[in-house]
């Protein structure tokens, strides 16, 4: 019920255009847990560009390949890579209403890059989830991953119900390379140089993006979110 309340919100709004909802935050912030929850409400793709690089890995396509060496160095893969997978995503008809954003856009290149291709067309919403540095290491720390779906769990706050396994589709858990300690700072590194001045550029455009306090509860931080889809409250 709240869903369709939502949505007849939603779609009320101003235009009749389809909606992007960016998911940016630091590693660990919660942006994979998040989406999958935002995406069910919504009724919209989640699109995660690490989870789309880690099946082209697995699949060992070219876009895998090239990916894998900067991934496995706790760096960014090159925005022309990053794009051109992203645009073609977008392109698939499940994104007609719109999707969700999760590690897209994380350089300034690939934000202006998603303005120019959808300023025309989308409404655009940023959501900012702003958590304490030594609460993500923590996060990350404990953090599981599905080989299958992608879907996350942690040791300690958000274990599976059977133990290596994940409750969506029964794949194996498994602890990321790239969630170790050493490459972990290497990737916060990454993001205060190259992701947080996107925090800026959004802001400075009224009304886009919203900042949520991510070191609540999941349901807390997902209802934050809704709230200010709905009403512009946070
Ligand atoms: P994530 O699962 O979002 O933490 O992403 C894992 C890794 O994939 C990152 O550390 C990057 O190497 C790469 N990656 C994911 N999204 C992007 C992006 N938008 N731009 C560049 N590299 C990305």
């Amino acid at each position: 019920m709240a869903s369709i309340l939502l949505r007849l919100k939603l779609d009320s709004g101003s235009t009749d255009k389809p909606r992007i909802v960016i998911l940016l935050g630091a590693p660990g912030s919660g942006k994979g847990t998040q989406a999958p929850l935002l995406s069910n409400f919504l009724k919209m793709p989640h699109i995660s560009t690490g989870d789309l690089f880690r099946e082209n890995i697995r699949n060992m396509s070219p876009v895998g390949k090239q990916a894998r060496e900067f991934m496995d160095q706790g760096l960014l893969v090159p925005d022309e890579v990053v794009l051109a997978m992203l645009f073609s995503r977008l392109g698939e008809a499940d994104c007609k209403g719109g999707a969700i954003l999760d590690g897209f856009p994380r350089t300034l290149a690939q934000a202006e890059a998603l303005d120019r291709e959808i300023a025309a067309t989308h409404e655009l919403s940023v959501f900012y989830l702003a958590i304490d540095f030594d609460l993500l290491i923590e996060r990350i720390s404990g953090r599981l991953s599905c080989k299958q779906c992608g879907r996350s769990f942690h040791k300690k706050t958000s274990p599976p119900m059977k133990e290596g396994h994940c409750d969506s589709c029964g794949g194996l858990l498994f602890q990321r390379e790239d969630d170790t300690k050493e490459m972990l700072s290497k990737r916060l590194a990454v993001y205060s140089e190259q992701t947080k001045p996107l925090i800026d550029y959004y802001r400075k455009r009224r009304g886009i993006l919203k900042e949520i306090q991510a070191d609540g509860s999941k349901e807390e931080i997902l209802q934050a979110m809704i709230l200010s889809l709905c009403c512009g409250k946070v």
